[in-house]
This record gives C-alpha cells, structure tokens and sequence, in this order.
C-alpha cells in the first residue's frame, strides 16, 4: 500500500537528519506499509538514505561534485567510498597528471 502524500511528507520529514529505521518510524506513526515501498515513494521527495552511514537526507548531499563520483553517499562516507570502488586502500585524492 502507497502512503498518502501527507504520509509521506510526515514520513519524510521524521527521518531527515536522522538514522532511524524505517520500519521503526512507521510503527511509531502507525503507518502500514512496506518500508521498502516507502523507501521508493521517499526518492520521489528526495529523501535518501546514506550508504555509508545509514543517515537519511536529500538526495542531492549523496551525490559528489565529480560527475564520475560514486553515488549514494554522503560527504563524510564518499571518499571511503571512492578508495574501495578504485580498489585502492591508499591515498587517490590527488590526481595530478
Ligand atoms: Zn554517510
């Protein structure tokens, strides 16, 4: 079952900034739902979770300034996250040529 659109921003708007499970916020709403159906209704208002972290904000903070930047990510996880998609553990911030 869909959320409404109230539902959704109210769900929205309890995980923003927050790491909670979703499951967990929609019990404590009283909402039924697949929380991995809400998952995809909250991409729709641009609320994302982190992959790295589990923190839940808008959409455009997991994407880097770097077109070929992983995706998905927040700041603070994003450069993890490049070393191990490069398959590098040491230093690849610099890329002078
Ligand atoms: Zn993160």
């Amino acid at each position: 079952m869909a959320l409404t659109w109230n539902q959704l921003e109210q769900v929205a708007a309890e995980l923003d900034g927050t790491c909670q499970e979703l499951h967990t916020l929609l019990a404590k709403l009283g909402i039924v739902a697949d929380p991995e159906a809400v998952e995809d209704q909250l991409l729709s208002v641009n609320m994302e979770r982190c992959r790295g972290c589990g923190w839940w904000m808008d959409s455009c903070e997991l994407v880097g300034d770097d077109i070929d930047s992983v995706t998905g990510y927040c700041d603070q996880c994003r450069p993890a996250a490049e070393r191990a998609c490069m398959g590098f553990g040491g230093d690849v911030d610099e890329d002078w040529d």
